[in-house]
């Protein structure tokens, strides 16, 4: 485990200069043609269970991004919120993991997101391999739940070279406003390049279940037990999945938090990708406000992984608090 860790973050370390010369969160210069053959990470997942339903945790990978793509990011402040967190801090670059969770219930299995192609970075591209390691098959996910639809979490749908879908008997259940936004054609030319080449990756990953989709305004209940949680800032339609079964609940807030080491200390820090960086703040305080009251277990696609925990209210802003290992699975 350690010598993997060290290995992939050797692998960022070289890679970081460039990396760091782009101020958007991914690249998407030629991912197509790099998808397949950046190094499959080394499959994780980790499962757990509320009440009668298991939750798997799939890791995508990592990547490392400039705290430049924080606009009220403070060298300072974020020193001190990363010791505060008990977390590693490099003022050169962020390490951002990146999730996604399966939901296995007796007659269903649904995805919540599905990655990142593996051409965004070397270091992801995960998603396939930690789902084959969990021992499920891809033809057995009926569902592909998104939060949003942003280019690290439609990663694992199809692929970029062929168009053809990788997930064959997946229905797609995603919010209407986000979708629409995704294939905006006004949008998308007022949009900067690089804001253009992840519409183009989001759109060549989604546009192959054009016909089997179900759009939903957050809120709705996608299957029992399972209801969404609109969560507006990070892209209009972004929303929250809870799931409840036998007394027992988890809210996974899909990219809520993005830099864990500093957003909880400082939730009103946005994000470059924000699509609405005042929403996504107020957003932010007001779930990690309701996780800290209410005590519920939460998960997050850029949590490190497995990214199951709690959140608590702190000296500074709020904390990040590790779920147990759940010893039932
Ligand atoms: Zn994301």
């Amino acid at each position: 485990m350690m010598t993997v860790s060290r290995r992939i973050f050797m692998r960022s370390a070289v890679l970081a200069p460039a990396a760091l010369a782009t101020p958007a969160l991914l690249r998407f210069t030629d991912v197509a043609e790099a998808e397949g053959t950046g190094a499959a990470a080394t499959p994780h997942f980790q499962s757990r269970m509320v009440g009668e339903i298991e939750v798997i945790a799939l890791m995508d990978g990592m990547i490392r991004r400039p705290p430049a793509m924080m606009p009220g990011y403070d060298e300072a402040k974020a020193r001190a919120a990363a010791k505060l967190a008990h977390r590693p801090h490099d003022p050169e670059g962020m390490t951002l993991g990146i999730n996604g969770y399966v939901i296995r219930m007796v007659d269903r299995v649904i995805a919540v997101d599905t990655g990142s192609p593996a051409g965004l970075a070397p270091t992801l591209g995960g998603w396939h391999t930690a789902l084959a390691a969990a021992g499920i098959a891809p033809e057995q996910i009926d569902t592909v739940f998104l939060t949003h639809p942003h280019p690290d979490h439609v990663g694992g749908m199809a692929d970029l070279k062929s168009g053809a879908v990788r997930l064959p008997k997946a229905h797609v259940i995603t919010s209407e406003t986000d979708w629409a936004f995704t294939f905006d054609v006004a949008v998308y030319a007022s949009s900067p390049k690089e804001v253009q080449g992840g519409f183009d990756v989001t759109r060549a990953m989604i546009a192959p279940y054009e016909t089997r989709k179900t759009l939903i305004t957050p809120g709705a209940e996608i299957a029992p037990g399972l209801t969404t949680v609109p969560m507006p800032g990070h892209t209009p339609g972004h929303m929250g999945l809870r799931v409840e079964s036998g007394g027992e609940n988890l809210l996974i807030w899909g990219d809520l938090v993005i830099a864990p080491a500093y957003q909880f200390a400082n939730p009103d820090w946005a994000f470059a990708l924000d699509n609405d960086k005042a929403a996504a703040a107020a957003t932010r305080k007001k779930v990690l406000d309701m996780a800290a009251t209410d005590g519920v277990m939460v998960a997050g696609m850029h949590l490190d992984f497995p990214g199951f925990g709690y959140v608590e209210r702190a000296k500074q802003g709020y904390a990040f608090v590790s779920a147990p290992w759940d010893y039932r699975i």
